[in-house]
């Protein structure tokens, strides 16, 4: 096989499942962090392939509805989305450049997103954990942009999708760049939806990114809190904590905690077994949360982004702001739930 095309990669992409596809050049990436950047994982890197799939809206029905949760984390979540449906395309995709003779470096997007403090194996060289910014690349890519609430968004599905990436050392052009605020217009519907991590941003906090001749800014969102209450330490947004922990009261809005400290506390607490008695047959310590992770194949995204996914995309369908709508109108039909700090029903 010749030396691919552009588009002939991404047709094949396409027709493999995927619903985005976009291309940087390297030279996009000229301010990343040493530990962030593609060539630290492969030096002859000329173009980053970014590729997407969509999360289905009926995917957060259950969870919006509030009567059904494991959908969200089998398939949408790291589940079978970021396991499976969008993986199996991506490494296709891979055989199908290096079947050309060009080596193509698929990136698995769901790794942890962290930097241990250890040594590089070669002197001089970075230390690994090396960890490309998946939505930043998307950015870099083309495919889209970041929103205020530090979702990436399409203009196709707004903030249902999620990507994926291909280092290639195939020189490929580069697609334009989305116009900064093209999609996400700062109309904070994200912020009303939110629980609790978007509103309470340190005032005037923001995050900048120069691309090119662009400029993306989103808000510097409150990680500790944001993973509290979607990783299972919010009694407000699951029913199983109340009914695992009776008497439990635990108001995240009073938490002023880091990210990786969060992750310490609701993890481990949303997973793990304690010893079984009478009062606590199962042996897990929040047996709800417990299988949904054991179901979910890993995930555990027990809020399901209320505010910066559902609320986003039920509002740029209801303004035509973005292109795929539905045929029974608006997602949010209903008084939403929100339970208190106790896990009361809150009318
Ligand atoms: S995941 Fe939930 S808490 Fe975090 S920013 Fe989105 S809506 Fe807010």
């Amino acid at each position: 096989m010749g030396r691919p095309t552009k588009e002939q990669i991404k047709e094949y992409a396409l027709s493999r499942g995927l619903d985005l596809f976009g291309v940087a050049n390297i030279e996009r990436f000229k301010d990343a962090p040493i530990r962030m950047h593609p060539a630290s994982i492969f030096p002859e890197v000329r173009s980053v392939i970014v590729v997407g799939r969509r999360i289905v809206r009926g995917g957060w029905r259950g969870i919006e509805e509030g009567t059904y949760w494991p959908n969200y984390s089998y398939f949408n979540y790291s589940g079978l989305l970021n396991t499976y449906f969008l993986q199996l395309p991506l490494y296709e995709t891979a055989c199908f450049i290096e079947n050309s003779g060009y080596e193509a470096v698929p990136l698995y997007s769901g790794g942890p997103e962290a930097e241990p403090p250890v040594e590089p194996l070669r002197p001089g060289g970075v230390p690994p954990d090396v960890w490309l910014a998946i939505r930043i690349a998307g950015v870099a890519a083309g495919v889209g942009e970041i929103g205020w609430s530090k979702v990436f968004l399409t203009k196709r599905f707004g903030p249902r999708q999620r990507l994926a990436a291909i280092l290639t050392d195939l020189e490929l052009e580069p697609d334009p760049l989305i116009e900064p605020n093209s999609i996400c217009k700062l109309d904070m519907a994200c912020v009303r939806g939110c629980p609790g991590a978007i509103p309470h941003i340190k005032e005037g906090k923001f995050i900048e990114i120069s691309i090119e001749d662009k400029k993306y800014r989103w808000a510097d969102v409150d990680m500790g809190k944001c993973t509290l209450i979607y990783h299972g330490g919010d009694p407000r947004v699951s029913p199983f904590i109340p009914k695992a922990l009776p008497g439990y009261h635990f108001d995240v809005m009073k938490q002023n905690v880091s990210e990786e400290t969060a992750y310490k506390f609701c993890w481990p607490m949303s997973t793990r077994e304690w010893r079984k008695t009478a009062e606590h047959p199962s042996g897990y310590i929040i047996e709800g949360h417990h299988y949904i992770q054991y179901w979910g194949q890993g995930g555990l995204g027990i809020e399901g982004s209320r505010g910066c996914m559902r609320s986003c995309f039920d509002y740029l369908e209801r303004h035509n702001m973005i292109e795929q709508t539905f045929k029974n109108g608006p997602f949010i039909r209903r008084k939403r739930w929100l339970l208190d700090a106790d896990g009361n029903i809150v009318e």
